[in-house]
Parts: structure tokens; sequence; C-alpha cells
């Protein structure tokens, strides 16, 4: 795995982004942003399986105002979504929000990004440069690759900015195609100094959208590339900050609560496992401790393919072995398998 390339932070209220802080998880809220009460308990919701930042949509200047509201029901800091109206981004920044989100392809004249700008420096807000593969502006040559087209359109406006000297930016270049997204956060990676927010855009449903974002954030990743993610997933966004840790407890980047190794089973085992592993994981998913955990279809390989686990089962004829790192601590019967197990989990 290559080095974490090496980016200047940012403080997006009292969370640093870049700078080799860690890795930072992020999702967006599906409410309507001027129902204070839904988009409240949504973060709220969000907070509770650990995001970290948040962004929400403002398309008015209701929702603009609203998130002055919403920051006094949340622990998290919010960020606003802003397409089209610079005045939307000025309002957010008179409700107290703690970073933007501009997207290069609809804002529209340079003047109106450099007076947000002005008003964010003044309030040290950071701005992130949200370019979309699907709403780039024309480019000034045409024989451009996409990825090429959106490293020009945030350069431009990383330019931009630098003019007002303000430096409290991020960048993320997002695309549906996995290689165009790649190609395009390694070029800038290169050329900036800023933190880059990486993500898939529009990667569907859990079940393909999961891989799709997996397979472009784990490789830039691994490349050393991003300092905070998102998965963005057509589902309640819970089901993203769930996949975003996942992803980066997969390389080792961050700890979040437990693993669970559970073996596919085979024609060797004598219980049901994928039952059993699904209840085990959702007992699992109260527990916060980072444990590893195993649940195993046999005796015969269990212990021994999972031995690096803190706390795991194998599985026989009506009854199990527990072990703890590999060694045997008890057999139990089958009636017992998951209140045993948690109760082990539970005093590791
Ligand atoms: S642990 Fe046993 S049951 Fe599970 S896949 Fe391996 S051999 Fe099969």
């Amino acid at each position: 795995m290559n080095p974490r390339r090496v980016s200047k932070p940012v403080q997006i209220g009292n969370v640093t982004v870049g700078g080799g802080a860690l890795i930072v998880v992020q999702s967006m809220t599906k409410t309507d942003t001027r129902d204070i009460m839904s988009t409240t308990t949504q973060i709220r919701e969000l907070e509770d399986c650990g995001c970290e930042l948040v962004r929400v949509a403002v398309l008015d200047a209701e929702a603009a105002q609203a998130i002055q509201a919403i920051k006094r029901g949340v622990s998290i800091p919010i960020i606003a979504d802003i397409h089209f109206d610079y005045r939307l981004a000025l309002m957010a920044l008179g409700a107290g929000v703690d970073g933007l989100r501009l997207n290069p392809g609809n804002i529209g004249e340079p003047e109106k990004v450099l007076t947000v700008a002005r008003a964010a420096k003044e309030r040290n807000v950071p701005i992130r440069i949200g370019v979309n593969a699907g709403s780039l502006p024309k480019p000034a040559n045409p024989q451009l690759t996409i990825a090429q087209q959106m490293v020009e359109a945030a350069l431009q406006q990383v330019r931009l900015l630098e003019s007002l000297d303000f430096d409290l930016i991020k960048v993320s270049l997002k695309a549906f195609d996995v290689p165009t997204t790649i190609e395009a956060y390694q070029d800038i990676a290169q050329k900036i100094p800023y933190p880059l927010h990486i993500g898939i855009t529009e990667s569907g449903l859990p079940r393909t959208g999961i891989i799709r974002s997996t397979v472009g954030i784990s490789t830039l990743l691994y490349l050393g590339i991003g300092d905070t993610i998102r998965v963005s997933l057509t589902a309640h966004p819970r089901e993203e900050v769930i996949a975003a840790y996942e992803i980066l407890k997969s390389l080792d980047l961050r700890q979040h609560g437990p693993i669970l190794v559970s073996c596919p089973s085979c024609g060797r085992a004598e219980v049901d496992i994928v039952k059993l592993a699904g209840e085990v994981e959702e007992e699992l998913s109260k527990v916060n401790k980072p444990i590893k955990v195993a649940v195993m279809g046999c005796v015969v390989n269990g212990p021994g393919e999972a031995k690096d686990a803190d706390i795991g089962i194998a599985c026989g004829k009506g009854r199990a072995v527990l072990f703890e790192k590999g060694k045997k601590i008890r057999t139990i019967e089958e009636k017992d398998f998951v209140v045993a197990l948690m109760a082990e989990v539970e005093r590791f």
C-alpha cells in the first residue's frame, strides 16, 4: 500500500480533514433540509453510527436558514451543498454552516465564486470544489478526456480561490465510471496540496453500489489518495456510513466496532452458518469495541482458519467449540451459540 499523500489540513468545525488526520467518514442527508425535525433526526442517526461530517442539500433560502436550527440539535459539522445560486452559499454562511460544497459546473461567473470565497474566508469556513463528471463546465479544449476535463474544471476554481489567498480548500472529482474517477484523482493529487474528498457518484442501490464504490474508493486509498470518503448509495445514509467504515477497516485505515469473520460454509458444516452468522452480525451491530469475531462451520478447519480472531465459534453437530485467539475456551450447546458467543465478546 502506498504511503498516504501529504495534504494541507483543513478544519471543518471540530473535524480535521487531511494533513495526516484519520480518513474522515461523511454522508449526506436525504431529507428536505427545510424540514428541520426530520433532518435533525437523520443527522442524529448518522452520528450514532459514526458519521463525522454531514452534507445537506440547500435548494432555497428557507433551507439555508434552516441550518441554524439544525446545528443546534446535532453535534457533527454540517456542510451546505450548493448548486446554481451562489447567494444560497452566502445565506448558509450566515446561518453558521461549517463547510460549503460548490459545483463549479453550475455556479456561473468567477465573481460569484469570489464573493462566496470572501465571505467564507472571513468566517474561516472551507469550501469543497465538488466536480461531477455529469455537470462539467464547457471545456476550453474539447480534445481532453472526461478525467482531464474534471481536473481542468477543479484547477480553474482552485486558482480562482487562491487568487484571494483562500486556501481552506478541499476537492472532489466524482464520476460514475470508476476508471475515469481514479484517473482524475491520480492526476489532481500531484497538482494541488489540498485534501481530497473521494467517492463514486450515483453508484446505485446497495448490492451493486457498495461494490462499485468500494472498487473506486479502495483503489484510491491503496494508492495513498483520499482524506475523506463518502459512499453514495440509493439507500438510507446509515448504509453509506456502515459501508465507508467497512472499506476503511478492510484496509486497516480505521478501527470502528467489531469485525465479523465468517466462513462461507460448505458440505462439512452441520449447522446453518448463514443463519448463525446473520444473527451474530445483528448482535455485533450493537457492540462498539474493536474486536474480531469468527463464526466457523466446522471444527476441522474452523479454529485454525480464524486463529487471529479474538473470539470465535467453530460448530459441529448440535455443539460448538468457543475459542479465544485460536485456543479452546469451552464447548457449548446449539441453543446457546449466540448467547454464549456474545457473552465472551462482552467479556473480552
Ligand atoms: S470452516 Fe469448515 S464448514 Fe466452513 S467453509 Fe471451512 S471447511 Fe467448510
